[in-house]
């Protein structure tokens, strides 16, 4: 007899991304079938946020939204969709503000212009009580991010930093999420932190279609694989993946109230 799989969450995916949307019913299937439940999906711009509000009518007790400019692209088009984007978070059209932050690796943006649309949408996110999904690359963006006021909830997403970066998000209770990169086999380092941080603050996530985890290395990736991202966790705290399920979940209902 087939074990039922454990109940999971993929906090993090972008299922109405052109790489995931034209097949997304299949996608969403394979996710419930794999015991994904709930799938918080990240719009980016326009496009994506109206196929997403979409799927949340169609999916309304799995597919959940939010809504931001990437810090990649908040030069380029951050001013042009704010307006736009602040009308559907005051409208609660999303379960949190994001992702938004700081990329210093890829530097897209210019770093002032980063820093300037994170606290529109800090100040956005407190306004309306909302969480706020980040996205932090490089040791100098997260001494800026840790300059910015500590009293919004959020969640790092695809952590990758180090000890003393996850400590000092656990100390503001921000959530720290985990994606397929922990599953790489050159990620020794982030798994050793992982070891370290405690299970009652971690979510899962995919962050499809990018990110693959070790199986699946070179593939697109999706909500079903998040699976991976647990059992990883579950190896490296050397505890059962029963309990990683039911703890992430709950962290990710917990969070973005859903
Ligand atoms: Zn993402």
């Amino acid at each position: 007899m087939k074990k039922e799989p454990f109940v999971k969450i993929d906090s993090h995916a972008h299922i109405t991304s052109e790489e995931l949307y034209p097949d997304v019913d299949v996608i969403i299937k394979r996710a419930l079938d794999a015991g994904v439940s709930k799938i918080v999906n990240i719009n980016t711009d326009r496009l994506t946020f109206d196929r997403g509000l979409d799927l949340q009518k169609r999916y309304p007790d799995q597919i959940f939204n939010t809504v931001a400019t990437t810090p990649h692209d908040v030069e380029k088009e951050g001013e042009e969709n704010f307006s736009y984007f602040a009308e559907a978070i005051k409208k609660k059209q999303v379960v949190a503000v994001g992702e938004v932050g700081l990329d210093y690796t890829y530097e897209h943006s210019k770093k002032d212009v980063q820093k300037e649309f994170l606290n529109r949408y800090f100040d956005l996110a407190l306004s309306v009580d909302l969480p706020v999904v980040i996205h932090c690359r490089g040791d100098d963006a997260f001494s800026d991010l840790f300059t910015f006021p500590q009293n919004i909830r959020a969640v790092l997403h695809c952590f990758t930093g180090n000890l003393i970066q996850a400590q000092a998000c656990l100390e503001r209770g921000w959530y720290i999420s985990i994606s397929g990169i922990a599953t790489f086999k050159k990620s020794s380092g982030l798994r050793d932190v992982i070891k370290e941080l405690p299970l009652n603050r971690l979510l899962i996530e995919t962050d499809s279609p990018y990110l693959a985890p070790q199986s699946k290395r070179g593939q697109i990736n999706e909500p079903a694989n998040v699976c991976e991202v647990a059992e990883t966790i579950a190896i490296v705290k050397g505890i059962s993946l029963e309990e990683v399920c039911a703890v992430t979940t709950q962290n990710a209902c917990d969070f973005f109230n859903i």
